[in-house]
């Protein structure tokens, strides 16, 4: 129970990635609120996490909503009386290379992927600092933010963007004691991959292509990347702040 008596936020975690989170800091003894737009999703999360013992609750939140987010924070601590773990994680990606992107589709990724995690780091700073709270915040990027990923202009450009601001809230918070991280997933096998893989012509073959470049072979687990959230939002982790964690099978080291 490395993470008793803290209490967590994770965003987009009535799916994938943010439910695998959820749960993994549940499992080490956190609260966990769990925020998203998916309201049968994040319901059906905590009823889970509650059937094994943990505590958590739902929060319906629009992360590219400044109001929303601070609503959430209030909440949360009123609730709870704190907010020790905030985890960055809701996202969306459009296709499109540069000449093909929308301008709809650019700002849709911008507000929720960028702005979604500058709203959730001001208010966890915020009330971080408040409380004196030595806390982690943890931002999930994507490898789509180290590299150029085909067709995935504006993803590419947003997930850039959680790099940059991880380091730069890292910096500028150090000496307070709040640590702040961002984690850059290969492809993980999460509902969101299932329905890219469900809209190609040949799933089975975009299936073996995704897991083919990826060194190791395969496609991550939400799990995986959760272990490495878990990690960072625990003292083990008490040394590693504006770093960005790469866990990609391998994709970026070749
Ligand atoms: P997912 O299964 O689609 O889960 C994302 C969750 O975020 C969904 O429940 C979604 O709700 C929610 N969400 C979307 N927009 C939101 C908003 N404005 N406010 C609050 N919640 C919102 O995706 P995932 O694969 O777990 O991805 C999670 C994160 O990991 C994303 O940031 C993604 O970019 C990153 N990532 C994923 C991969 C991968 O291969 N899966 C790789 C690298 C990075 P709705 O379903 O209602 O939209």
């Amino acid at each position: 129970m490395k993470l008793a008596g803290k209490i967590a936020i994770v965003t987009g975690a009535a799916s994938g990635i943010g439910e695998a989170i959820a749960k993994k800091l549940s499992s080490e003894g956190a609260t966990v609120a769990i925020c998203d737009l998916d309201h049968e999703g994040g319901i059906r999360v905590v009823e889970e996490i509650q059937f094994l013992g943990g505590t958590a609750a739902f929060y319906a939140l629009d992360v590219t909503k400044e109001e929303q987010v601070q609503t959430t924070f209030r909440i949360v601590v009123e609730k709870y009386g704190k907010v020790d773990i905030m985890i960055n994680n809701a996202g969306i990606g459009k296709a499109g290379t540069v000449v093909d992107q929308s301008e709809a589709d650019w700002d849709l990724m911008m507000n929720v992927n960028a702005k979604g995690t500058f709203f959730g780091c001001k208010y966890a700073v915020k009330h971080m600092l408040e409380k004196e709270i030595r806390g982690s915040i943890i931002n999930i990027s994507s490898v789509a933010g180290m590299v150029g990923v085909l067709n995935r202009s504006g993803y590419c450009a947003s997930k850039a963007a959680i790099v940059g601001l991880t380091k730069s809230v890292a910096s500028d918070f150090a000496e307070k004691g709040i640590r702040v991280n961002s984690i850059s997933p290969g492809t993980i096998e999460s509902p969101w991959i299932a329905k890219i893989l469900a809209d190609q012509p040949d799933p089975q073959k975009m299936r073996v292509q995704m897991q083919q470049r990826q060194p190791i072979g395969r496609m991550g687990t939400p799990e995986e990347i959760a272990n490495l959230a878990c990690f960072l939002a625990g003292d083990e982790a008490s040394f590693i702040t504006g770093s960005n964690m790469v866990a990609d099978g391998g994709l970026t080291a070749r």
